[in-house]
């Protein structure tokens, strides 16, 4: 167990604003895990990809970093036991290069295994859910590791029980995965619809790691925490209206009869793209992702936040929500 005082918040969110975390505690191994008593509840923070300090954190701030990998196989199946404090795009690229079909699509995602079922990370038509086959997890009250399988994480888009009936109640501790040895492309996102459909694992990450890299910042270049907001989710009655309206609105109609909106377009059309605020500004080459260009503060990235959601529902009456977490302490 490593504990740290007083600690640059800049250390430990990828939008780097500027404040102070009283405590964080680094915690191994699951036998150290078992024994650790906190004082209160702890904050649970992964590599900070999608958390935003906006104050100063008086509280403990936990980071379980155990990154062991377990794995078993047959010739079509390689089953893996990850722990959470792994890096995810560590993982992607080691079994792709493999040959193992299943994580290609989610390259380059940054943050840790333990945080990926939180929010069910997704892109370019795939998501963790699609080969994630459980989610070990330590509860506070009863100090045991209970393990979830996948249908018991109610994972849907950008979300699991790990938001809601298991927020603040434990640790997730290492997930379970199957990967496949034969494999059918997911290339219906454009950047990946050039590659012939009998292509490997290994072009197609390559193909979604160019993509992301033309339309992404680098959040060790330039300070952001990706995406956002999340895509809305419309009821089709509302869609259809919007489309009368609005001839071109980009739109993805999903399985249970919602159509999803794309959070990006309906930012552009409000001529936000490119918008700066103070040090914050909303990305030229992708205006879902907010960035910070160095000395941003939190008061100019709430009025940024609050400028898009109020644009967006002014226009479209659609409301945008915040897919990235954000911290504010309440004295
Ligand atoms: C440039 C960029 C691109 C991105 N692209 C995508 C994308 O394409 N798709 C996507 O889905 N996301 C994307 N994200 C968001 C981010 O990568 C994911 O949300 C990622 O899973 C966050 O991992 P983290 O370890 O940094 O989490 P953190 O920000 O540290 O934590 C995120 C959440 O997970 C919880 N958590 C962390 N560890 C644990 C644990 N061990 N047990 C229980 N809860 C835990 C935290 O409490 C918090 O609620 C992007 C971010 C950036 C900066």
């Amino acid at each position: 167990m490593q504990q740290l005082k007083a600690q640059d918040a800049k250390q430990y969110s990828t939008f780097r604003l500027a404040a102070t975390l009283a405590k964080v505690t680094l915690l191994s191994s699951l036998d150290e895990l078992k024994v650790y008593q906190p004082a209160s509840q702890p904050l649970l923070l992964g590599e900070g990809s999608n958390s935003i300090f906006l104050s100063d954190w008086p509280g403990e701030i936990l980071r379980y970093t155990a990154a062991g990998v377990q794995t078993q196989q047959d010739d079509e199946h390689l089953l893996l036991h990850v722990e959470a404090g792994h890096n995810w795009h560590q993982l992607v690229s080691q079994t792709v290069q493999e040959g193992w079909w299943g994580l290609e699509n989610l390259a380059l995602i940054p943050g840790s295994v333990g945080a990926a079922p939180v929010q069910n990370i997704g892109a370019y038509g795939a998501e963790l859910a699609d080969t994630c086959t459980y989610v070990d997890f330590f509860h506070w009250q009863s100090r045991q590791v209970q393990r979830l399988l996948a249908s018991e994480c109610r994972f849907g888009y950008r979300d699991s029980i790990f938001k809601h009936q298991l927020a603040g109640k434990g640790v997730i501790v290492a997930v379970g995965f199957c990967l496949n040895r034969q494999g059918k492309a997911k290339l219906n996102y454009k950047g990946l619809d050039h590659l012939a459909p009998d292509t490997n694992p290994t072009d197609v990450m390559n193909a979604v790691i160019v993509v992301r890299q033309a339309k992404l910042p680098d959040p060790a270049k330039l300070a952001n925490c990706g995406s956002f907001f999340k895509n809305p989710l419309v009821p089709v009655a509302q869609f259809v209206q919007l489309q009368q309206q609005y001839p071109a609105i980009a739109n993805y109609p999903q399985a249970d009869g919602q159509v999803k909106l794309a959070a990006a377009w309906l930012i552009e059309q409000v001529g936000l793209k490119g918008y700066q605020l103070g040090d914050i500004a909303c990305y030229q080459q992708q205006p879902l992702v907010l960035v910070n260009q160095g000395h941003g503060t939190a008061a100019e990235l709430l009025q940024l936040i609050d400028l898009i959601q109020q644009s967006v529902f002014g226009k479209f009456q659609v409301q945008l929500e915040p897919e990235v977490r954000l911290l504010r302490h309440h004295d």
